[in-house]
């Protein structure tokens, strides 16, 4: 087998029995990306340099006996984690030449682990969009089907795992940018619950809903990843302190006498058949391995995606009033005195989405809007939150599609934002309810494009999704396949 194509615990072995060093590892990722990125645009930034001293040290490190799961294991982060020393756009013209001063906490766990960072991710600008459609550095095309999109916001992410680029990534979440990129490039993806892991150091999109979490190729990789950079952080005061369990061991392949819910307003008529199917062979599947379904009801579903649009513009708003040409970022070499460099270095550098979200934003919060919008958008969340409560009563996780459709045509989608946001109906309501969610891939349609099934668990539940979503993989073979690229 290539080393690209090893996965995480694949890789550990080898490096352990002393069968392959980092820096051969890291060579072969490099090579990989060389010879695919001109077709896939994963990356934004490659960290040749960087990576192979990464390797060394960790390559040192085996020898001495001191070996952890990551130690020398080719990772890439989403252009959303703050690298110290090595640039961070988050996809934007305005933060084109901006080189953090520090570690995100999750980078920081990872490096103390001994990972090789081999590159910096293409995303949608800010993480706003589903799409990778919307990045200064070009689209990112779909490993499986080069005329389709790899999903977003996290598209480089998945495109990356897909087209074997890194053996494992992290991505953000907010309203589904780590399970949709991931359902639509054949991944395992799991957006943890609020607060789980540290969001210091990451750039903020919608603070209330933003989660880091793991793109991969399987399930132990998934949990592998997710304990590496879970826990509470002193500097995120929305981190949880909750131990962090060992997730490696809810890798269980049984699920009897598990009661799956089946929400009865995600399996509406109009789901696209590929995907239809998929879910419907996933439901015998587990039925096969003597889990229980019932049946749910999460009643406020139809007003997730506009309570979404709602919060995260708001917030959106809020939180990138700080690229203002000032402190950091791009600053318009054309303006005359200071509000006008304020406006001209905004223009400039934020790309057409995020001028549509801060305005949004910014609406919604305007005196006289506020309770009729925000406060009103609160609200519904909060019944959103019941309807999973009362679910979880009745069900120990949730079944549910990823996307209603498989990934779209690169410029479907673009002209038509309501389309967009539309493509994230399944995911978005994990997120208003804080809870954990993850795509496990379920299937093949038409044009080789994968299809993901998602399992959201309670809160701080991520073994009970961890689990069932291992038995799946155990039981099925759609994790083995791969992208022709
Ligand atoms: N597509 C959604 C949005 O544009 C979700 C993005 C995300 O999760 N970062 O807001």
């Amino acid at each position: 087998m290539e080393i690209h194509e090893l996965t995480i615990h694949e890789l550990h072995d080898k490096l352990k029995k002393g069968e392959l060093s980092s820096v051969e590892a890291t060579k072969a990722f490099l090579a990989r990306v060389e010879a695919v990125e001109g077709t896939v645009n994963a990356f934004i930034t490659v960290t040749k340099e960087e990576a192979l001293k990464d390797a060394e040290a960790a390559d040192r490190r085996i020898a001495a006996g001191d070996m952890q799961p990551l130690t020398g294991i080719p990772v890439a982060l989403k252009d959303i984690f703050l690298t110290k020393g090595v640039r961070t756009t988050c996809a934007s013209r305005i933060l084109d030449n901006f080189i953090p001063p520090y570690d995100a906490t999750s980078v920081a766990k990872l490096k103390e682990q001994g990972m090789v960072l081999v590159g910096k991710l293409n995303q949608d600008e800010f993480a706003m969009g589903s799409s990778t459609e919307s990045s200064h550095y070009g689209k990112t095309r779909n490993p499986w089907n080069l005329e389709c999109i790899p999903g977003g916001s996290s598209g480089g992410s998945a495109a990356a795992i897909a087209a074997r680029e890194a053996t494992a990534t992290l991505g953000t979440d907010t309203g589904g940018s780590i399970r949709q990129p991931a359902s639509h490039c054949g991944c395992v993806g799991l957006k943890p619950t609020y607060g789980r892991v540290s969001r210091y150091g990451v750039i903020a999109y919608a603070s209330s809903l933003d989660q880091v979490g793991p793109v991969t190729r399987d399930v132990t990789d998934c949990a592998i990843m997710l304990g590496a950079v879970a826990g509470f952080d002193p500097k995120d005061s929305t981190s949880v302190d909750l131990p962090v369990p060992d997730y490696t061991r809810a890798l269980i392949p049984d699920v009897k006498g598990l009661r799956i819910g089946l929400p009865r307003e995600y399996f509406i008529a109009g789901l696209d058949p590929d995907v239809q199917k998929a879910m419907d062979e996933a439901i015998a599947t587990y039925k096969g391995l003597g889990a229980e379904f019932v049946e749910i009801t999460l009643p406020h579903t139809d007003y997730a995606v506009a309570t979404y649009y709602l919060i995260a513009t708001a917030e959106a708003s809020s939180n990138l009033a700080r690229y203002d040409g000032v402190r950091f970022g791009h600053r318009s070499d054309q303006a005359q005195g200071l509000i006008d460099m304020y406006r001209k270095s905004r223009s400039e550098g934020f790309g057409e989405e995020v001028k549509r979200r801060i305005m949004l934003g910014t609406y919604a919060l305007s005196s006289g809007y506020y309770d009729a919008y925000y406060l009103k958008a609160q609200k519904v969340r909060t019944l959103i939150m019941q309807d999973f409560s009362r679910a979880f009563a009745e069900a120990d996780v949730i079944l549910t599609p990823v996307a209603p459709t498989p990934a779209f045509r690169i410029g479907e989608k673009s002209a038509d934002p309501l389309q967009m946001y539309l493509s994230d109906i399944f995911t978005i309501p994990v997120n208003l309810a804080g809870t954990c969610g993850m795509s496990v891939p379920a299937g093949i349609g038409k044009g080789g494009l994968p299809i993901g099934l998602q399992l959201v668990g309670r809160p701080f539940g991520e073994e009970s999704i961890l689990r069932a979503a291992y038995a799946f993989e155990q039981a099925t073979e759609w994790h083995r396949q791969k992208a022709a690229l």
